[in-house]
């Protein structure tokens, strides 16, 4: 059985790139973390998109509301498909090509501005410290696919997109995104403790069994 959402480990170091990891990709049976509202609203606290008392908020509302409930986390599956499409596309490979399709990824921002738009649409300007910003919380069925569509909106326009990586899954690794805040920019894996471990002991393996003298 696969782990609970809750199980997950952040490794993106962006909720946005956290997010694109809550679906197994290249797998033969893909399996989504968010599997209904409520794995997604557990997701959302483990991620830090919204806080305790609005996950209350936001399960009153979804239980009043059930409809809301499937169409939050319709929104967020296609924001998180819509970043995983201009993710990829931001990857330079080591031939200089892209990970991504840029025509796909042109198509992706362009529905990831609509749900952003929605979002910003349903914000409001507050002041706090002499700093004007955008709270993103007017409507509690909406928070989360709302919360969300402002972390895509903030790695996209925010982050060094440069720093984006895949965990290698050529050479084994899981394929997972995350921002490499490394100083010289040469993180490989998502983790080393897992993928990064697990491909070296199967090197290791693979290089004592072809070592070994043939027939013993
Ligand atoms: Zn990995």
């Amino acid at each position: 059985m696969p782990p609970d959402v809750c199980q997950l480990p952040l490794v993106g170091g962006h909720p946005a790139l956290d997010l694109v990891n809550t679906l197994e990709r290249g797998a033969t049976s893909p399996h989504d973390f968010l599997s209904d509202p409520s794995a997604l609203l557990r997701w959302s606290v483990l991620a830090g998109t919204i806080n305790d008392v609005e996950a209350e908020q936001v399960g009153r509302a979804w239980r009043d509301e059930p409809a809301a409930a499937h169409a939050g986390l319709a929104a967020v599956r296609d924001i998180r498909e819509g970043l995983n499409l201009v993710l990829l596309a931001a990857i330079i490979d080591a031939d200089g090509g892209t990970a991504g399709d840029s025509v796909e990824a042109g198509a992706a921002l362009v529905a990831l501005h609509q749900r952003w738009s929605g979002a910003a649409a349903r914000a409001r300007f507050v002041l706090e410290s002499s700093r004007v910003r955008l709270a993103y919380d007017t409507v509690p069925a909406m928070l989360v696919p709302d919360r969300i569509a402002e972390a895509a909106y903030d790695v996209m326009l925010t982050a060094d997109l440069t720093r984006v990586r895949r965990c290698p899954v050529l050479e084994g690794g899981c394929g997972w995104l995350f921002l490499d805040r490394s100083r010289n920019g040469s993180r490989r894996w998502c983790r080393m403790a897992d993928c990064g471990n697990v491909v070296k002991a199967r090197r290791l393996t693979e290089r004592r069994r072809a070592a070994r003298p043939s027939g013993s």
